[in-house]
């Protein structure tokens, strides 16, 4: 994740003992639906068939999104009778905090949380102090506080850049998994008296490729009688599934929609962003407009700096070509270190003229600073560090084949390479969703 970057030493808090971890085995996936991600309705479905009145559905509700309960005895606006039939049918808390680590002086806590599979999945909470005029009484900017979800354990893109994409695609999360993020980081907040104000889907996974239960878990997410958030507070970030985007369209706005786009010529983004062989990225910014245009929404679209990679002047004006005219804006992020790539981010002033040179042409664009980098702030390296350590050929090899890619790509050679048969495979059940 990035944001403004402020100087901070990582807190490290240990691992949950063993003991107080759910068994990984114990509770099969789909053995239990998990409470907080069901649908409209379902649970005054349930409620009628367990011959409970309508009631308590607005009881359940307050418990899981007012009292935050992370266990069915925890409900004591329930019979007790009634709390254990709860318990029975549905999973209360699908989550559980395996590690957080502070950085940035406090200002961003990362959390590793453990799934009932054993699955590992990372959330990311960020602080934003109010900020204003000196001498005024009203804040410029008001204090906001960030998340940042998951939407799949690990991810079938692959992007070389990225230490989620280096896990490959362990599985879709369920609807509850990723509302629990949300539940588990305003719980934190409201302990301190404060709310969490948005929520973006720029963690580990695509949520495009999950996109039935990220369009449930935001709908969810917006509902006044659960969590409320307005959908202008909802960030969906994705490397540019296609059809997902013209689904999301058709839809209305739901959320604002980011579009990871880190390359303007396909033989780079080939390589950078490995979708970009199924949709190039002509088709990705062509349904990125139409979406712009029908929502009346800009487009944000991210682009992840790296050294003598993407960040050159003809970068910049393919960039700045591609969109110029359009309703975008776009938001430049000097690469975070991640193990296992060749690559660093651009310096500072290559960032700087390659952000004027877009402006220049009329294309609005942020440059963001990294936030977290001393907690392993790119989505996945806390997860790849439970992984262990790749063997050092393994290592060697891939980053050769990252190095071979890239230089024939910036020769302007595209890759005959196809998709990796999980990246195929992902494509194949999210789009037949
Ligand atoms: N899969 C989706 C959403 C999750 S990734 C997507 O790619 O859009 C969220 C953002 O983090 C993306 O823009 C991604 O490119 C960026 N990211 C991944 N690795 C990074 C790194 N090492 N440094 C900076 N940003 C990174
Ligand atoms: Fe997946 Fe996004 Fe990482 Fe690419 S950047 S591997 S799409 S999570």
């Amino acid at each position: 994740m990035t944001g403004d970057k402020t100087a901070g030493d990582p807190v490290v808090t240990p691992p949950l003992e063993p003991e107080s971890r759910p068994d990984p085995g114990s509770v099969s996936r789909h053995a239990r639906p998990g409470l907080s991600g069901l649908a409209d309705g379902a649970l005054e479905e349930w409620l009628a068939s367990e011959g409970q009145p309508a009631y308590r559905a607005r009881q359940i509700r307050d418990a899981i999104w007012r009292q935050n309960a992370q266990t069915a005895e925890e409900m004591l606006t329930l019979p007790a009778a009634f709390r254990s039939r709860l318990a029975h049918a549905f999973r209360i808390d699908t989550i559980v905090e395996d590690e957080i680590r502070l950085a940035d002086a406090g200002l961003t806590e990362k959390t590793l949380h453990l799934l009932s599979d054993g699955a590992l999945i990372e959330s990311v909470l960020m602080h934003y102090p109010a900020r204003g005029f000196a001498g005024s009484s009203r804040p410029l900017h008001r204090e906001r506080h960030t998340l940042c979800i998951s939407s799949q354990a690990g991810c079938a893109v692959g992007c070389p850049f990225c230490a989620t994409g280096e896990l490959g695609l362990g599985r879709d999360l369920e609807t509850a998994e990723i509302v629990d993020q949300v539940r588990h980081a305003a719980s934190r907040l409201a302990a301190t008296g404060r709310n969490l104000t948005n929520v973006v889907f720029m963690g580990m996974g695509e949520p495009l490729l999950n996109l039935d239960r990220v369009l449930e878990a935001v709908a969810i997410l917006s509902d006044p009688r659960q969590f409320g958030l307005g959908a202008r507070h909802v960030v969906v970030s994705t490397s540019g599934v296609v059809p997902g985007i013209r689904r999301l369209t058709a839809l209305g706005p739901q959320f604002t929609l980011a579009v990871s786009l880190h390359a303007a010529r396909d033989p780079l983004r080939d390589v950078l962003v490995p979708l970009n062989r199924r949709w190039p990225v002509a088709e990705v910014v062509a349904a990125s407009r139409d979406h712009a245009l029908a929502t009346g929404r800009r487009v944000s679209y991210e682009y992840v700096m790296i050294s003598g990679v993407n960040d050159t002047d003809v970068d910049a004006d393919a960039l700045a070509t591609l969109l110029r005219g359009d309703l975008a804006h776009v938001n430049l992020i000097p690469m975070n270190p991640v193990a296992h790539t060749p690559w660093t981010a651009s310096p500072p002033e290559r960032v700087a003229q390659f952000a004027a040179r877009i402006r220049r042409s009329g294309v609005g664009v942020t440059v963001r600073a990294n936030r977290g980098q001393d907690a392993g702030a790119a989505c996945g390296q806390l997860a790849a560090d439970r992984a262990g350590e790749l063997p050092a050929a393994a290592v060697a090899r891939r980053r050769d084949a990252i190095v071979r890619q890239s230089e024939a790509a910036l020769r302007g050679g595209r890759s005959s390479e196809g998709l990796s048969a999980d990246l195929a495979a992902a494509i194949r059940s999210g789009a037949a969703r």
